[in-house]
Formats: structure tokens, C-alpha cells, sequence
């Protein structure tokens, strides 16, 4: 036998159900194994049009690779309710919330998405269709906080709740990228992409270290070879250099900055 998680009522759930409202309070519940849980969805504020529009925000931005949302072709965009976990933790007056995804995903970005408890609503079944059911454990997801050092005692309400994400597969340079926006915030997760390469940057930095090495090295020759004479000359000729060579290697690097 089951109660709700809200009323207490008792519960009779159909074989097999795991969704289900409780008929004296209407709190929606999910049925997990081990227990019986809120279940809330966030409402998307965003239509297909505006997620698209989001992901070409975020290819522009700074973030990725000059030029992606014109250099990179999109082969595909859908709609889903994912579930996570969702945990408030309260460690004195401290309020914490963890979100564990419910479902398996390559986007392991969903766990630092902000879920005001506002904007959550009570699941409704005309959402099922486009929901995917969870397939994690709560206590699997428990086993997570567990290894980022959360007292499970400090548990103070735990949910399952359906976020909606539209999910964008995308080419670029013959590879295949998924990105997520997040319906509600117009949020952009993403842990692979075409990001700003470093090695430009690298070799800037390297050229510039390699610059003023040798203008110390060349200083140094000249105090060991003796006279204050000859190292005011390895001075000047140190300053000299450096003054020529700062805005030829500060150049460079905006140049660099301007490609990638
Ligand atoms: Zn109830």
C-alpha cells in the first residue's frame, strides 16, 4: 500500500503505473521503487522558432568557434520532456537544490540548471506522450549526492521533474554535435562543441615568452662581459627591443583573436 507524499491518502496505483494523481489532494506523484515522490513539470515559455533562434544566439556568442551558426548546418531538432531528480537540502539555513538527470543523456550540463520551485507545475497526463520515462533510480541519483559529500539526512523534499528541452543534432567540419535548449529560459547546454581553439593562443603566448627570453638573455651577456659601459648598451638595446617587438606580438595575437 502507498500514501501520497502530500495528503497521505492511500494510493491504489494499477499494475505497473508510475504516474499517477492522488484523488483526495491532486498532488501528481511519480512511483518510484523505493518511494513515492512529487511529480512536477516547468512549463516551456519557448516554441520551436524561438529555440532555434536561442541556438543561433549561443553559436554567435562567445563561447564557440567564430562564425558557428553560419558555418554549421542543422540536421534536426525535437521536443522532449526530460526527467530529473531534484533534491532541496537544507544544511541549517542554508537551501541547496541538486538536479540528477533520470534518464540517460550525454548533456551532464542539466545538472546546473536553475529550477525555481515557482515555476514548477503538477504533471499533467496530456504530457505523457512527449515525456520519457525515467530510467534512473532515485536511489541511484542518491548515490550521486552521496559522492558529492550530500548528507542524505539533510534531504528535505525530493521530486521528479519533467523539464522541457528541445535537442538540436548539428554538422560542422564532419562532425555531429547535439545541443540542448532548455524550453523554459532559452538555456543552451552543450559539453561537446566547436569551441575556440587554443593552440593559436598557445603559440602566441610561447612567441612572446620566446621574445623577451632572448632580449634577458642577451642583457645578461652583456653585464657578464664586464664594463657599466657595455651593460647600459645590453639595457638599451634590451628596452629597444622590447619596445619594437610588444606591438608587433600584441598584433599577432589580435590577429589570431580575429580568425579563430
Ligand atoms: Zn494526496
Amino acid at each position: 500500500m502507498l500514501n501520497c507524499t502530500q495528503c497521505g491518502g492511500e494510493l491504489h496505483p494499477d499494475e505497473g503505473q508510475l504516474f499517477i494523481a492522488c484523488p483526495y489532494c491532486g498532488s501528481t506523484i511519480y512511483l518510484d521503487k523505493s518511494r513515492v515522490v512529487f511529480h512536477w513539470y516547468l512549463a516551456p515559455t519557448l516554441n520551436d522558432q524561438q529555440a532555434s533562434a536561442a541556438l543561433a544566439r549561443w553559436m554567435a556568442g562567445n563561447d564557440t568557434v567564430k562564425d558557428l551558426d553560419k558555418k554549421s548546418r542543422i540536421l534536426g531538432q525535437t521536443f522532449q520532456y526530460f526527467p530529473v531528480w531534484y533534491f532541496k537540502v537544507k544544511d541549517g539555513n542554508n537551501e541547496r537544490i541538486y538536479l540528477e538527470p533520470a534518464a540517460a543523456t550525454s548533456i551532464t550540463e542539466l545538472r546546473n540548471l536553475n529550477l525555481p520551485a515557482g515555476d514548477l507545475r503538477k504533471y499533467e497526463d496530456s504530457l505523457l506522450s512527449t515525456s520519457l520515462e525515467p530510467t534512473v533510480p532515485l536511489a541511484a541519483a542518491q548515490q550521486w549526492l552521496l559522492q558529492k559529500q550530500v548528507n542524505l539526512q539533510q534531504i528535505a523534499e525530493c521530486a521528479l521533474v519533467h523539464i522541457p528541452i528541445y535537442t538540436f543534432k548539428y554538422g560542422f567540419k564532419n562532425r555531429l554535435y547535439t545541443a540542448a535548449v532548455e524550453a523554459a529560459t532559452g538555456r543552451t547546454l552543450a559539453n561537446i562543441f566547436p569551441a575556440k581553439a587554443e593552440a593559436p593562443y598557445l603559440a602566441v603566448g610561447c612567441a612572446t615568452a620566446l621574445v623577451f627570453l632572448c632580449l634577458a638573455v642577451l642583457l645578461a651577456g652583456f653585464s657578464v662581459a664586464g664594463s657599466g659601459a657595455s651593460t647600459g648598451i645590453g639595457l638599451a638595446i634590451c628596452i629597444g627591443g622590447g619596445m619594437v617587438a610588444a606591438p608587433v606580438l600584441f598584433g599577432f595575437a589580435s590577429w589570431v583573436a580575429s580568425k579563430v
